[in-house]
């Protein structure tokens, strides 16, 4: 007796609608795949235009799927985040980012700057901040070269934000403001902040050399940015005539597939270490 109607309520999952069903399955496979080791990270680097070198990373979560394979994260991120799955799995990327800064120091390397993704929920939780100091310790990282990127979404407005940011900047690691011109924040609202670098999105540089309103937006963030001693990274450069254009206007570092894709630590390692 599958489905006697009256008795629905008695077969909770069986009377979800198929796609809240197999979200509940995809949140049990991540949850599985959290154990089994199967996220990882793949790493773009950090271009510094001043000196020509790439001074860091941003670590870009992937997950390695035993059916599906590599997914990038717009597959499983959004689901991670709605279910709450995004706090152990944020727990896991810091570690694995500090151990990783840490791995690459014991093999001999210079220090680089690594940036990671940070999701609001995972965020304001109240266990975040205290983690975060625990990796840190646990792995001997220097604070100085983790950078946390957020994004406008956080209430910046709200008490336990605001003071998660001060103990944030006390702990002596940097933020960013990524995806920074979709939101709405003003300048002025971000530079009373505890923020080092602003991120221009991709959808502002992918077409700035062709779209004059992009370009002038890119160039007004840069020139507002440079006054207010902020670091600023322009995201998705791809072209050689968008760097130079930055790198006229004053931006500090550019990312994007001209200087590299996001490839596996090992391959990173190999190209970019060293
Ligand atoms: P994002 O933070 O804006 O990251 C930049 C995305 O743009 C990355 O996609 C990167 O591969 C891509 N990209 C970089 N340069 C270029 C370029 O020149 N051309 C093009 N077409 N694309 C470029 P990815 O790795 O798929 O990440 C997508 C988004 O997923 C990220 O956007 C971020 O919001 C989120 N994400 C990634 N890793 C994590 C994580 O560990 N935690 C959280 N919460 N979110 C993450
Ligand atoms: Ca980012
Ligand atoms: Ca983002
Ligand atoms: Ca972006």
């Amino acid at each position: 007796a599958k489905k006697s109607p009256g008795k629905r309520w008695l077969f909770y999952d069986e009377s979800l609608h198929p796609v809240e069903q197999s979200k509940l399955e995809m949140e049990k496979e991540m949850r599985y795949g959290l154990e089994r080791g199967e996220f990882l990270l793949h790493f773009q680097p950090l271009y510094r235009l001043e000196t020509e070198t790439v001074a860091g990373a941003e670590a870009l979560m992937r997950w390695n799927h035993p059916k599906q394979g590599l997914l990038p994260p717009n597959q499983f991120i959004p689901l991670a985040e709605e279910s709450r799955f995004i706090i152990p799995l944020g727990k896991w990327l810091i570690r694995e980012v500090c151990r990783q800064w840490r791995d690459w120091k014991e093999q001999g390397y210079e220090p680089i700057s690594l940036a990671v993704n940070i999701s609001v929920n995972q965020f304001i939780h109240p266990e975040f901040v205290r983690e975060l100091e625990g990796a840190l310790r646990e792995f001997e990282m220097d604070p100085a070269y983790l950078e946390l990127e957020i994004t406008e979404n956080i209430p910046f407005s709200d008490a336990h934000a605001i003071a998660v940011l001060a103990h944030i900047n006390q702990l002596g690691v940097r933020m960013s403001i990524d995806d920074f011109g979709t939101g709405y924040s003003s300048l002025q609202y971000i530079q009373r902040l505890p923020v080092h670098t602003l991120k221009i999105d991709r959808a502002f540089v992918y077409d700035m050399m062709q779209n004059r309103n992009n370009r002038v937006l890119v160039e007004t963030i840069l020139v507002m940015a440079n006054q207010l001693e902020l670091d600023v990274i322009a995201e998705g450069v791809e072209e050689q005539d968008q760097l130079d254009f930055l790198k006229e206007k004053g931006c500090t570092f550019v990312q994007g597939y001209l200087i590299g894709k996001p490839i596996s630590a090992e391959e990173f390692q190999l190209k970019w270490l060293g």
